[in-house]
C-alpha cells in the first residue's frame, strides 16, 4: 500500500537490492532507470514521450550484482520528476511560480533544462506548461531525491566503516546521440561507454583504469570523462584519500535497445552478462586492494 501525503499517491523512493552472498565494499546505484511517475507530475508531455529522459533498463543491467556481495540500489521515481542526481538545492528559478525560499545554488544544469527538476527533454520537448509552485518543488525534493541521497550515503557510511574503504559504481546509460539540450550540443554520436571520475577527483586513478581497461577488452570504444564526468552521485559521497571510491558509468543506449529506444534489442542479454562478469572482477578488485 502506497502510503497518502497530502492527499497524494506516494511511490517509493528507492528499492534496495541487498546482498544475497556474504557482502563486499561494492554499492552500485541507479538513480534514473525508473519510469514510475507520482500522479501531481502533471506534464504536458505523455508518460512514454516522459521515458525518452529515463534510463532505460539500468537496473536490470546490473541485477545480478548482489549476488556477488554487491548492495544495487535502485530510485523508485522517474528521473524527469526530480533527478537525485543533483544537488538538492540546484534550483532552476525560472521554472517557479515564486521566489525559492530555501538554499539556492544553481550548477549551470538549469541552462540545459536539466537542473534538480527537468525543464526540457534532451531535444528541447518543454516538460510543463505551468509554472511550479515552491511548495510542489519541496515534496518532490523532501519525499524522493533526498531520501534517495540519504539511502545511498548511509550504504557507503556502513560499508566504509565494516570494510574500511568502500566503491560505488553510479549506474546510467546515455542516447546513442545528443540532442539539441544535451552535453555539447546536438548531433554528437557518443561512445559505447563513457567513464566518469570528475577529472579524477572522485575514485583512485586504478579503478577508472580497471573498468576502463575491461570494456576495452571486450571491444567497446570507452571515454573517460568525455563528455560525461559524473554529477552529484559521485561527487557527493566520494573521498578516495579516505578509501571512499565512486565511479560513473554510462552505457549507451544502442549497445542494448532496439532504435525506437524502449524495446530491449538482442544484445540486451550479452551486455548483462558483460556487466555480471565486471562485477565478479571488481569483486577480486577490490579484495586485492583489502589486502
Ligand atoms: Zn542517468
Amino acid at each position: 500500500m502506497n502510503p497518502q501525503i497530502h492527499g497524494v499517491s506516494m511511490l517509493k523512493p528507492f528499492i534496495l537490492h541487498n546482498p544475497t552472498v556474504k557482502p563486499v565494499a561494492l554499492v552500485l546505484d541507479s538513480p534514473h532507470s525508473s519510469p514510475h511517475l507520482p500522479a501531481d507530475m502533471r506534464s504536458v508531455l505523455s508518460e512514454d514521450e516522459l521515458r525518452d529522459g529515463e534510463d532505460l533498463f539500468v537496473d536490470e543491467l546490473w541485477k545480478e550484482a548482489p549476488h556477488y556481495g554487491a548492495a544495487l540500489l535502485v530510485a523508485g521515481f522517474s528521473r524527469v520528476y526530480i533527478d537525485p542526481n543533483r544537488h538538492l538545492s540546484d534550483i532552476d528559478i525560472s521554472m517557479l511560480d515564486a521566489c525559492w525560499p530555501h538554499e539556492c545554488q544553481p550548477s549551470g544544469k538549469a541552462s540545459i533544462g536539466k537542473a534538480l527538476i527537468w525543464r526540457a527533454l534532451d531535444d528541447g520537448r518543454p516538460i510543463y506548461d505551468r509554472l511550479l509552485s515552491v511548495e510542489e518543488v519541496a515534496q518532490r525534493i523532501a519525499n524522493y531525491a533526498a531520501p534517495y541521497q540519504a539511502k545511498l550515503a548511509a550504504l557507503i557510511d556502513n560499508i566504509h566503516r565494516e570494510h574500511g574503504h568502500c566503491y560505488h559504481i553510479n549506474c546510467h546509460s546515455m542516447n546513442a546521440v545528443s540532442g539539441k539540450m544535451g552535453q555539447g550540443g546536438a548531433g554528437i554520436a557518443r561512445a559505447d561507454v563513457v567513464l566518469g571520475d570528475r577529472d579524477g577527483s572522485t575514485c583512485e586513478a586504478d579503478f577508472t583504469a580497471f573498468v576502463a581497461a575491461y570494456f576495452k577488452d571486450l571491444g567497446f570504444d570507452v571515454k573517460i570523462n568525455d563528455p560525461f564526468k559524473g554529477v552529484e552521485l559521485v561527487r557527493a559521497f566520494s573521498a578516495p584519500s579516505q578509501g571512499r571510491h565512486s565511479l560513473q558509468i554510462e552505457l549507451n543506449k544502442r549497445l542494448y535497445l532496439q532504435a525506437d529506444g524502449r524495446t530491449p534489442s538482442p544484445n540486451f542479454e550479452k551486455l548483462q552478462q558483460a556487466l555480471t562478469l565486471l562485477t565478479a572482477k571488481l569483486v577480486t578488485y577490490i579484495a586485492s586492494k583489502s589486502a
